[in-house]
């Protein structure tokens, strides 16, 4: 006998969209407020292309590799024993692989349009949630940037094609390896060595261990490293390029001791690495190592997290918000339900607010790659691209999770809805490329030695001057919490250590003060929807309540007390 709930299930599964770009809201006219041009037709049916095939191509190999639990496997020797150190994927990451790559991603210029190209594509991907592709291509993508910008003629001649490659069978794989076991965020601790190769000119010998290795099945490993006789802490970490293989079978210079077992992400391989004398070539000068691995590695990585983190939130939304259309409980459906409304609101509100911040962010990143960015705008993309990563990835776990509450005990279930994997990925979207504390405490430090807050507060009122109504209420309130948090942040800047909590809190504000003045500008495009200016008002309403900023002065000393006077010391 049909079950009546069955059915309204059956009829949930057959309104899932088959293409993500129609899907995210408004998502075009944002691209027409950042580039400063609609999308023309061309570049709208590729989009749409790749946006159909992450629905029905993509998720399909991921869900597969998920039920299964088929996951890589390490494959340390060969049949005779012969160390390969090889890792082996399921036949559905192939396909979803193919289909990554096909979609011209890795490919595109590192200029204005390229910038969007990639972030529209990264976003459509990222509906899937890692998926064991995001990884992969945010790296190559890295080190593509890193090899195009930094690196010399001969490294490029060698590596450059493989790298923008489509044909994910033949392109080139890109990991970049920096942290260690001694402690992730402090970087300046990593203690792998580099010394002169006898033989090959210019060429050097990698010697370490390195903790998290992501793609650990990639040609080419990007690692820092501490050239023998470097000065200690970051300033003496030069960073090289490690082809996998010399001969095309083994190993060069390194074990994978183990691949991890992980959370989420887990479609991913994720190794521990010993190198030990490990062929490897420069990227840039040796004393440069740190700045290489910060912007063009770790730049390009927390800005499509951030795009990966919005990703997730507009597959969260999508699966909430349709299920609640048909779903029944008391014998109504729950989308009726005000609790229900709100939730649902409010997690498309604060995934617009996110894609906001993104796309500006993808804007500064553009303009910097094309050689057009002020000193200002760089300024502002320091900021953003550290301080637009630790929000968006908060923001990501909290949408995920809500949308499960949404599909009630069905959301916890694993081959129900893909939330659970989603949830998985976002904790894991948190930590990696600078946690928490450790992009606030580089947000600080950044405000405190190059005086960022000075053009942060000029961008935001530059963007509310080019509103149609720059008094308008919302308007109105971004600015007087902009103002009120000027004092805060100045206080926490004054006395950085003490003040490192605040810092975060206040921090955060600045955070929604900047979304909720994207909403604002991209509720005021012709090309909106009508839903815009609403969920402008609902994200202000709820994030920008002006007494929440204020900053008790006994704060440090209460959590002092909670904690025992002895702890740690
Ligand atoms: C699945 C996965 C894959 C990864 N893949 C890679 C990879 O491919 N390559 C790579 O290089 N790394 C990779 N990482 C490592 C990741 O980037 C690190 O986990 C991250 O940098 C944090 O380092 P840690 O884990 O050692 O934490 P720790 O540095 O030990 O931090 C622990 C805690 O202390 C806090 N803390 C640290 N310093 C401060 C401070 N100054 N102020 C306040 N709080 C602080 C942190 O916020 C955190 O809460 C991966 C991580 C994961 C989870």
């Amino acid at each position: 006998m049909a079950q009546p709930g069955r059915n309204d299930l059956l009829q949930w599964r057959e309104a899932k969209p088959s293409n993500y770009f129609a899907t995210v809201l408004d998502l075009e006219s944002v691209l027409e407020l950042r580039m400063g041009r609609p999308l023309d037709l061309s570049t709208t049916e590729d989009f749409s292309s790749f946006g159909l095939r992450v629905a029905t191509v993509i998720e399909p190999a991921v869900q597969i590799l998920e039920r299964n639990r088929e996951f890589p496997k390490l494959r340390p020797y060969d049949e005779l024993g012969v160390p390969i150190d090889e890792i082996e994927f399921h036949p559905a990451n192939d396909v979803a692989a193919r289909a990554a790559w096909a979609s011209g991603m890795l490919a595109t210029r590192l200029d204005f349009h390229g910038a969007f190209e990639l972030a529209t594509k990264f976003l459509l991907l990222s509906h899937v949630g890692e998926g064991g592709q995001a990884c992969p291509i945010v790296c190559t993508i890295g080190m593509r940037r890193a090899i195009e910008h930094r690196a010399s003629g001969a490294i490029k001649d060698l590596y450059l094609a493989g790298l923008t490659g489509t044909d994910a069978s033949s392109a080139l794989r890109g990991s970049q390896f920096l942290t260690e076991v001694q402690g992730g965020s402090d970087v300046g601790a990593n203690v792998t060595r580099a010394v002169p190769d006898e033989v090959v000119a210019g060429a050097w010998r990698i010697s370490g261990e390195k903790w998290f290795c992501s793609v650990a099945d990639a040609d080419l490993f990007a690692v820092t490293a501490r050239p023998d006789g470097a000065l200690p802490g970051t300033k003496g970490l030069a960073c090289f390029v490690i082809p996998r293989s010399l001969d095309g079978v083994s190993p060069n210079g390194f074990r994978l001791r183990r691949l991890k077992d992980k959370l989420g992400t887990r479609a991913l391989a994720s190794a521990e690495i010993d190198f030990d004398n490990a062929l490897a070539f420069p990227i840039g000068e040796l004393d440069q190592g740190f700045n290489i691995a910060v912007s063009e590695l770790l730049n390009t990585s927390r800005w499509l997290n951030a795009v990966g983190s919005v990703g997730i939130m507009c597959r969260s939304y999508l699966e909430a918000s349709t299920f609640a259309r048909h779903r029944e409980a008391f014998g109504v459906v729950i989308a009726t339900y005000p609790a229900v409304r709100e939730q649902l609101a409010l997690i498309k509100a604060e995934t617009a607010a996110a894609l906001a911040s993104t796309m500006a962010l993808t804007e500064l990143v553009g303009r910097i790659d094309e050689g057009a960015a002020s000193p200002k705008e760089i300024a502002v993309h320091r900021f953003l691209v550290n301080a637009n990563k630790y929000v968006t990835s908060i923001a990501a776990s909290d949408i995920v999770h809500r949308a499960i509450e949404i599909l009630g005990g069905n959301g916890t279930i694993e081959d129900f809805s893909p939330l659970p994997r989603l949830y998985r990925d976002a904790v894991v979207f948190e930590s990696w490329e600078g946690t928490h504390n450790v992009l606030c405490a580089q947000v600080q430090r950044d405000c405190i030695r190059l005086g960022l807050l000075s053009p942060v507060r000029e961008w935001v009122l530059n963007e509310l001057s080019m509103l149609s109504a720059p008094d308008s209420s919302g308007a109105q309130r971004v600015k007087t919490i902009l103002e009120s948090l000027q004092e805060h942040l100045t206080t926490s800047l004054m006395e950085p250590a003490p003040q490192s909590a605040n810092f975060r809190r206040q921090l955060t504000t600045l955070m929604d003060v900047i979304q909720a003045t994207c909403l604002l500008r991209e509720a005021d495009q012709a090309s909106a929807s009508d839903e815009k200016s609403a969920i402008a008002a609902l994200f202000i309403e709820r994030h920008l309540v002006p007494d929440t900023i204020v900053t008790p002065p006994v704060w440090t000393r209460h959590v002092d007390e909670v904690l025992g006077a002895t702890f740690a010391l």
